[in-house]
């Protein structure tokens, strides 16, 4: 019995000392060699298929684990602008990187979005005359109210203010060039939880709820996350104890059309329309592409509501009817399941970090509050945080929200406290500005710009600046002066005090 006991527990000493060799002598040689010819994702691998090695040796299942895990050095979370050119910019720079979306990204579908020329800055080596991205030049902005329109065009000043982007496209050019330089794209994958634990963020993957495919949960493990799940990813945001930005409603419709006939019907590359019938808290918007293009409104109504008043807006409102002249689609055949629904956030949460994980984009509430200019706010974020996030894993960071918060320093210097905090004086301004009837502090604005022309070019400049972290706020304090001169009289007094208090804003 004695000679049993001591035969065995020389068994488990033997063991034991073979372990302790493989964890300390031959595994730090073996990474130390792989060093050289590995990226830090692949030594990790080594060491886990090792470590489970060893515990297999002492009859430790793991099976389940080794068969489930792979690392990436990043995980992007939602494929729309931001996640797409994050995405890219991490690749591009060597990193190891997958970037999940719940919906299937390679369907093409037609929705044209403003990208002004400010924006050009943060969307790395982008060709701007790739016409497939980018599908016009624009030119034309028009700003319009019940009674008033006024016409912000580029030629005035010799230069166009932006481009306007088929949104497909873009996110393809990006997702594309991303897989080119090495990473990874899963669609049709929606990320469920994520785990933050000591050395990683473990994601959890599974078929959307409306999937017809069965359930199979897949776990990747990353350094670190970034969230870029726009207005549709608010659980996981919220399980991850991050704040949820103020969420509105759009609903907007595609029109196909020709290109001649858009030139001739529609009036400018860009029209915003404040109308207090049609929403108290967003615009009426029309972009427009070569052969299409796109018209809605954002609000706080139910997407219920908003399909009906959109139907009656789209075949009664006699400004806009000028635009569907010959139009294939005949407005009165257009029903309510003919339009698109989407969520749209405003105003930045406050804290976009935490350990292991940076927000970006509309989840993180990034869009110029007056005009819902969003392209700014995912491009900037996302430049911003890839950068970061590379910096830090170059210089061994365990990638904590202390490390993290550099993301929001440059943010901050570069869009928000500048832009930005214009933008939400703005906003403060035309919408919640204690007029009545709505929208009057708005029509004097449409008469400034009418009247003036350094206020057009102000907003010309505004459209262009390339550098918004030193972004002209006087020349927005001055467009402020302008406006409360062109108010009528009996407004001059009431809002008087309203002015002051913009007027001496820091
Ligand atoms: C109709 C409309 C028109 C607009 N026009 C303009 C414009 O002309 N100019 C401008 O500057 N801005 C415009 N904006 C705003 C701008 O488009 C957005 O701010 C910007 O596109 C936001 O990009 P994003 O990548 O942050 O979010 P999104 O585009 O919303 O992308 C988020 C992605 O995350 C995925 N996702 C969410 N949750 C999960 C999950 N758990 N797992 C996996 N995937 C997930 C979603 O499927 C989605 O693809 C417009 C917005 C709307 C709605």
């Amino acid at each position: 019995m004695l000679l049993f006991i001591n035969q065995y527990s020389a068994r488990i000493f033997q063991v034991l000392w073979r372990n302790f060799l493989l964890l300390h002598v031959f595994l730090p040689a073996l990474k130390f060699f792989s060093l050289a010819v590995y990226s830090p994702c692949k030594i990790d691998l080594i060491e886990q298929c090792i470590i489970i090695r060893i515990n297999s040796f002492i009859e430790i299942d793991m099976t389940d684990i080794s068969k489930t895990k792979i690392d990436y050095d990043f995980a992007v979370i939602g494929a729309g602008i931001s996640g797409a050119i994050a995405f890219y910019n991490l690749s591009k720079n060597g990193f190891s990187c997958i970037i999940i979306d719940k919906t299937d990204k390679s369907i093409p579908y037609l929705l044209c979005k403003l990208v002004c020329e400010h924006d050009f800055p943060f969307m790395p080596d982008i060709p701007k005359d790739n016409l497939d991205v980018f599908v016009r030049d624009h030119w034309t902005s028009i700003y319009a109210s019940r009674n008033i329109e006024a016409l912000v065009d580029g030629k005035e000043f010799n230069a166009p203010l932006g481009k306007l982007a088929d949104e497909y496209q873009l996110i393809q050019w990006y997702l594309d060039k991303g897989k080119e330089h090495g990473g990874k794209i899963q669609c049709n994958q929606l990320v469920s939880e994520v785990k933050i634990l000591k050395d990683n963020a473990l994601l959890t993957l599974q078929k959307p709820d409306n999937s017809e495919v069965e359930v199979e949960i897949e776990k990747i493990r990353a350094k670190a996350v970034i969230l870029a799940t726009g207005a549709s990813g608010i659980k996981l945001q919220q399980d991850l104890g991050f704040e949820i930005p103020t969420i509105m409603n759009s609903i907007s419709a595609t029109f196909k059309c020709d290109p001649v006939l858009i030139e001739q019907n529609i009036p400018a590359d860009y029209i915003f329309r404040l109308h207090p019938q049609i929403s108290l808290e967003g615009m009426l918007w029309l972009n427009r592409a070569r052969d299409y293009f796109n018209i809605g409104y954002v609000s706080k109504e139910s997407p219920k509501e908003m399909g009906i008043k959109f139907l009656r807006i789209l075949q009664n409102y006699e400004p806009i009817k000028q635009y569907f002249k010959g139009i294939e689609r005949t407005l009165e055949t257009l029903t309510v399941d003919d339009f698109h629904y989407r969520k749209c956030t405003k105003y930045p949460i406050d804290s976009k970090v935490s350990d292991r994980v940076v927000v970006i984009g509309d989840s993180a509430g990034l869009l110029y509050p007056l005009y819902l200019e969003g392209v700014i706010g995912a491009a900037a974020s996302a430049k911003i945080a890839s950068e970061v996030l590379f910096e830090l894993n170059n210089n061994k960071s365990s990638f904590n929200s202390q490390d993290l918060k550099k993301y929001e320093h440059i943010l901050s210097a570069r869009l928000l406290n500048s832009y930005f905090k214009m933008g939400k004086i703005s906003d403060e301004m035309f919408f919640r500005g204690n007029e009545k009837p709505p929208f009057t502090i708005w029509d004097a604005y449409l008469n400034a710009i009418n009247e003036l022309q350094q206020l057009r070019k102000n907003i010309w400049t505004a459209y262009r600046c390339q550098d918004l972290g030193n972004y002209p706020e006087e020349n927005d304090l001055w467009c402020g002066e302008q406006i409360y001169k062109h108010l009528p009289l009996s407004k001059k007094v009431s809002l008087m005090p309203f002015f002051l208090k913009f007027k001496f804003i820091k």
